[in-house]
């Protein structure tokens, strides 16, 4: 008997473990495979992500080379922004932010997705159309902050790669109060 609980225990130990190297190794593949994806065929690029007229200005190096990174700019990318710019085009005023950047914008918070590669401020250029691209995300689109800033001069959207997108649809008029749409 107390060797029967043992092949019992043995078997389900062993079972979590093989399960848990399976979880281990397809996460492992399907970053890889993100990762190694070049998006050419994409309007949107991870270069678009580095510009920066602040940081041209101020000589900062907005780039990195960051894997975590890019793989969020990637899947925000792939996920939103593309099938986002395919409904209209817009463009990205703001992608990553390095931690100078990030300073030198005077920003108010160092947890900012922006400085994660999760987040993106775009424009189509007329607000008109920023309304529209604003209701088309949050109807068709995966999210985790949708946020009018200055009625919808500005779209900030963000997503995350790992743990719960919120679905948070949000405006503002200050980038410090944020108000719930
Ligand atoms: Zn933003």
């Amino acid at each position: 008997m107390a060797n029967k609980k043992k092949i019992a225990i043995i078997t389900i130990a062993s079972t979590l473990v093989v399960a848990y190297i399976v979880v281990i190794v397809l996460f492992y593949l399907r970053n890889r495979k993100l990762f190694m994806e070049d998006l050419s065929n994409y309007h949107i690029k991870v270069d678009d992500f580095w510009k920066s007229n602040t940081a041209e200005k101020k000589g900062i190096n907005n780039t990195t080379d960051d894997k975590d990174i890019i793989l969020n700019i990637k899947y925000l990318i792939k996920n939103t922004l593309e099938p986002a710019y395919n409904y209209i085009p817009f463009k990205i005023t703001s992608g990553y932010r390095s931690p100078a950047l990030n300073t030198a914008v005077g920003s108010k918070t160092n947890k900012s997705q922006h400085l994660k590669g999760e987040a993106a401020d775009i424009t189509t250029g007329s607000i008109a159309d920023n309304k529209k691209i604003y209701t088309y995300i949050r109807e068709n689109l995966p999210f985790d902050q949708l946020i009018s800033e200055y009625g919808y001069k500005t779209i900030h959207v963000s997503l995350k790669r790992n743990g719960i997108n919120r679905k948070q649809t949000l405006y503002t008029d200050d980038l410090i109060n944020y108000k719930t749409i």
